[in-house]
Formats: structure tokens, sequence, C-alpha cells
């Protein structure tokens, strides 16, 4: 095989494998910000159920302060009954009492049922709590393998830049530039055999002449539909012949 093309493959062989780290290396901060997210998330939770237990909580407060206002209206109403003489107003006295203690019963009453939902809202808590420390856990687990990899990878990167610099220096100028166009424009296959008369690229049919010159051998040969570098091996002139 011709020299130069024999480099050209080693060159789109180290690019691929640039691209392939470098799409690797772009895909592990999106990673990262989404277990992120999921910790967020459980810890979301567990914010929102020690909210709930709190308002629950000053819920209660606010019922027993009520109790207490309308014991010391009863106890007010008990004084007005000692000082008073008058019947009606003994009598009306001993009604507001009664009512005062019917609204007491039916505060308890929500006491009740608030105390059942702190209970709960505190079970919630203790759940939440373990949820957000096993996924605390999990994802920070996880980013460390992230970021190792992510280590590993840019190492890896460094390496293979370095050696790609090397791999590309031993491409003429023009020839490199060339490639290096046609790498950025049509992806990874730029540097394609020729099978069956056709470009491994674009596969179309070859014309004649461009087949013979790339069986020559001499200069770089590319395909006239679709600008990609040919080549052409010994064990392709069987193929080529069909
Ligand atoms: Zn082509």
């Amino acid at each position: 095989m011709q020299e130069i093309i024999e480099k050209l493959l080693v060159l789109q062989d180290r690019d691929r494998k640039i691209s392939r780290v470098t799409q690797e290396l772009a895909h592990i901060g999106p990673e990262r910000d989404g277990l992120k997210q999921k910790a967020a998330a459980t810890q979301h939770s567990l914010d929102a159920a020690k909210l709930r237990v709190k308002q629950i909580e000053s819920e209660r407060k606010q019922r027993d302060l009520e109790i207490e206002g309308k014991k010391a209206q009863i106890e007010k109403y008990l004084n007005q009954q000692l000082l008073t003489r008058k019947n009606e107003e003994y009598k009306a006295l001993t009604h507001e009492i009664e009512m005062a203690k019917e609204v007491i019963f039916k505060i308890e009453d929500a006491e009740i049922v608030l105390m059942e939902q702190a209970e709960a809202a505190q079970k919630e808590v203790v759940l939440a709590t373990a949820e957000a420390a096993a996924a605390k856990k999990l994802v920070d687990d996880q980013i460390g393998q992230l970021n190792q990899r992510e280590e590993n990878l840019k190492k890896e990167l460094a390496e293979l830049t370095s050696s790609r610099a090397q791999l590309a220096s031993a491409v003429d100028d023009s020839t490199r530039t060339r490639y290096e166009r046609l790498f950025k424009s049509k992806g990874e296959n730029v540097v394609v055999s020729v099978e069956h008369s056709a470009c491994g690229g674009c596969h179309m049919k070859l014309p004649t002449q461009v087949v013979t010159n790339c069986r020559a051998q001499g200069e770089l040969v590319t395909c006239p539909n679709c600008g990609r570098i040919l080549y052409f091996t010994r064990d392709m002139i069987l193929t080529a012949a069909d």
C-alpha cells in the first residue's frame, strides 16, 4: 500500500479514537448533573416532610391557644354569674358557658386528628430521611466513579492528542489539510477503499480512469462524487474485477 495512505489510515484511526473519547467526555457533565438532581429531589421530599410536621405543630399550638381563650372566657362568665342578681342574665351566662364548652370539645376533636396527622408526618420524615441518605450515598458513589472515568478519559485524550500531532506531522501539509477538512465535513470515514469499483464512502460507481489511477498508486486519488481519499490494495483486485 502507498505510504501516504498508510499514514492517513493510521491518522484516521487516531482521529476516530479522539472523537470517541471526546464524545464520551461530553456525556459525563450532563450525567453528573442528572445524578445531582436525583439526590436533590429526595432531599426536597425530606424538606417537604419536615415542613409538614412543623405546620401541623404550629396548627396544634394555635388550637391550644384557642382553647385557653375559651377557658378564660368561661372563667369570666362564671365571675359575672357570681356578681349578677338578675335571673335572666344568669341564664344567658350559663348559655354562653355551654357554648364555649361546646367549642372546646370541637377543638379537642380537631386536635386528635392533628395528632394522628403529626404521627403520620413524623413517620414520613423518618422514611424520607432514610431515602435521602440512601440516594445521597448512591449518587456520591456514582459521581465518584464518573469523576474517575472523566479523569481517565482526559488522560487518554491528552495521550491520543499528543501522539496524533506526531502522526499528523508525518503527512505533508496539503494532504493533511485536505484530509482534515474532509474529516470535519464527512465524519470519520474519509480515507476509503475502492470496493467493487465504487467509492467505499459514498458507494457511487467510480469512472474507470479513477480506478486505474488508484491502482497505479501514484498521486492521491479522490472520489469525484464525494471528495473522499481513495485507496486500493492488492487484495482488492479480485473484487474490483467483479
Ligand atoms: Zn465517494
